[in-house]
C-alpha cells in the first residue's frame, strides 16, 4: 500500500490496470517525461493466469526500448515449432524459417515482464505505480472525466487526472461507470488449463491437435507441458461431474506423447477453468477518458495474440497522446481544461483494424476449423475450412501448400501482426 505522506491525489495520466496494455503505457508516457500514475487492484503481478506468449512484434518492442538483455536474462523457453491437426495429418511451421528478427514466440512468464516494464519504468521520474489500488468510480465534471477514485487499504481515495485510461481488462469497471458497453462477438469456449510434467523427449514447441468433439494444445515450457483443453462455453460444470480419468484419457488420445505422466492430473482440483470472452466496444474514449487493451477488445485465446494487442494499443496511445499530454502537464489549468477528444479517436482509429480484423480471423478459426468442438459449426460435424485442409495434408502437394499458406497466415497476422506498431514516442533522461 503506499504510504499515505506519498499518496499523489493528482497526476496528469491516471491509468487503471497494471497489466501488459497499463504497464506499457505507463512506461512509455513516463518515459516520455509524463506524470502517470498507474493503479493495480492486485497486490503483486501474480494474479489470474491470462497467458506468457511474448510475439516477434512485441520482442522488436522490447529492442526499441533497450530491454533486449534484461528480457532475456528472464528465465524461458523459445517455441520455434509449431504443429497442428490431427496425429496422421499435421501441419508443421518451423517459426525459425520465418523472416523476422525474432522469429519465436517467447514463453516468458507474465509477472516477469511485467516487473520487467515496472522496472524499467520507475527509472523516470514521472511514473508512479500504485499496488493494492482498485479504481471504483470516475470523477466527472462538465461533461468530461477528470480522474477517478479508488479504494486500497487505507480506505478512498481520489486521483484527479488530465486523462484517464482504462487498461483494466475485459471486465472493466470504470468502463462501465463511463457508459461504454463491449458488443458482445461471441465466445463458445471456455478452457481448461492444466500442467503435465514434461521429460526429455523429441516432441517440443507447440502442439495442437484435434480429435472427434475434442481439441488440445500442449506448450512445451522446459520442465512440464503446459496444456489448454479446449471446452463448450459452460461445460466445465458437467464435466467435472464425471471422473477425472475421463479428462486423462482424452489427453493421452490427442497428444500421445504425454503418456503415463496424466496421472499427474490427479483430481479436478488441478485442472483450472479459464472463461473465454470475444467484445469489442464500437467506442473506445468519452472527453477525459480512453479504453485500451481487452477493456476496449477483449480477445480469446486463440493464437496467443491479446497480449501483443494489448501492448501495441498503449504504444499507439503512447505515440498519438505523449505530446500533447507533455503540452497540457504545462497548463495550471490543465484539471479545467480537457484534451482534445478528437485524439482519443484517433487512438480507436489506428488500432481498429488490427485489432478487430484480428477478432474477425479470431471468430473465423472459432467456427470454420473448430466449430464442431465448440458448437458454432453452421450444421452438424467438420467445418468445410478444415476438410479441406485435412483433404489437402493427405496428398505430398496439397500438404506442402497448406504448410505454406498457414506459415504465412501465421507469419503475418499472429507473428507479425496487422500494422505493427513502433515507438516513435519522445524519450526523456532516465532519473539521475
Ligand atoms: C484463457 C485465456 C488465455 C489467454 N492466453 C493468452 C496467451 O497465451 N497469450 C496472449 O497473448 N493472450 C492470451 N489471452 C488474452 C490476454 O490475456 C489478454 O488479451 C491480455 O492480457 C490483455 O491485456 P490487458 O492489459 O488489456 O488486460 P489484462 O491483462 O486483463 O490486465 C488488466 C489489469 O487490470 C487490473 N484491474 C482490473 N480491474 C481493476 C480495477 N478496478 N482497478 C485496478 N486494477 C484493475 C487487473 O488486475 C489486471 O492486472 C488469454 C485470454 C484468456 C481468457
Amino acid at each position: 500500500m503506499e504510504p499515505a505522506s506519498t499518496r499523489p491525489d493528482m497526476t496528469t495520466v491516471a491509468i487503471s490496470g497494471g497489466g501488459p496494455a497499463g504497464m506499457m503505457l505507463g512506461l512509455l508516457l513516463a518515459r516520455a517525461g509524463v506524470d502517470v500514475t498507474v493503479l493495480e487492484k492486485h497486490a503483486d503481478f501474480f494474479n489470474d493466469f491470462r497467458g506468457d506468449t511474448l510475439h516477434p512484434s512485441t520482442r522488436a518492442v522490447l529492442d526499441e526500448l533497450g530491454l533486449s538483455e534484461e528480457v532475456e536474462r528472464i528465465p524461458h523457453r523459445k517455441v520455434r515449432k509449431v504443429t497442428v491437426g490431427r496425429d496422421d495429418t499435421n501441419i508443421v511451421v518451423d517459426l525459425s524459417a520465418l523472416p523476422l528478427a525474432h522469429p519465436y514466440i517467447a514463453m516468458v512468464p507474465q509477472w516477469d515482464f511485467l516487473d520487467m516494464l515496472a522496472r524499467k519504468a520507475r527509472g523516470y521520474p514521472g511514473f508512479r505505480l500504485i499496488m493494492g489500488a482498485e479504481s471504483t468510480d470516475l470523477l466527472s465534471h462538465e461533461g468530461a472525466v477528470r480522474g477517478l477514485r479508488y479504494t486500497d487499504g487505507d480506505g478512498e481515495h481520489e486521483l484527479r487526472a488530465v486523462l484517464t485510461v482504462s487498461a483494466d481488462g475485459r471486465r472493466s469497471a470504470l468502463r462501465e461507470r463511463a457508459g461504454l458497453r463491449p458488443r458482445v462477438l461471441g465466445s463458445p469456449m471456455d478452457v481448461l488449463w492444466l500442467r503435465v510434467p514434461r521429460a526429455d523427449e523429441q516432441v517440443e514447441g507447440l502442439n495442437g491437435r484435434t480429435g472427434p468433439g475434442t481439441m488440445a494444445f500442449a506448450i512445451d515450457r522446459g520442465d512440464y507441458w503446459q496444456i489448454a483443453y479446449v471446452i463448450r462455453k459452460g461445460g466445465f460444470d458437467q464435466l467435472r461431474t464425471e471422473p477425472v480419468e475421463k479428462l486423462r484419457e482424452q489427453l493421452r488420445g490427442l497428444l500421445p506423447f504425454l503418456g503415463e505422466r496424466v496421472q499427474a492430473i490427479e483430481s479436478w482440483d488441478d485442472v483450472a477453468l479459464l472463461d473465454v470472452r470475444l467484445e469489442r466496444l464500437d467506442r473506445w474514449y468519452r472527453p477525459g477518458y480512453l479504453c485500451i487493451g481487452d477493456a476496449a477488445h477483449a480477445m480469446t485465446p486463440v493464437g496467443g495474440v491479446g497480449i501483443n494487442l494489448a501492448v501495441q494499443d498503449a504504444i499507439a496511445t503512447a505515440n498519438l497522446l505523449a505530446v500533447p499530454l507533455l503540452e497540457a502537464q504545462q497548463d495550471p489549468r490543465r484539471f479545467e481544461r480537457t484534451i482534445r477528444t478528437e485524439l482519443l479517436a484517433r487512438v480507436q482509429r489506428r488500432r481498429w483494424f488490427p485489432d478487430a480484423g484480428t477478432q474477425r480471423v479470431q471468430q473465423f478459426m472459432q467456427r470454420e476449423l473448430f466449430g464442431d468442438i465448440v458448437g458454432t459449426a453452421n450444421g452438424q460435424g467438420t467445418p468445410a475450412a478444415r476438410r479441406m485442409v485435412e483433404a489437402a495434408l493427405r496428398t505430398p502437394t496439397g500438404a506442402k501448400v497448406a504448410t505454406a499458406i498457414y506459415s504465412r497466415l501465421m507469419s503475418r497476422i499472429m507473428m507479425r501482426g496487422l500494422r505493427p506498431e513502433h515507438v516513435t514516442s519522445p524519450e526523456r533522461p532516465l532519473r539521475a
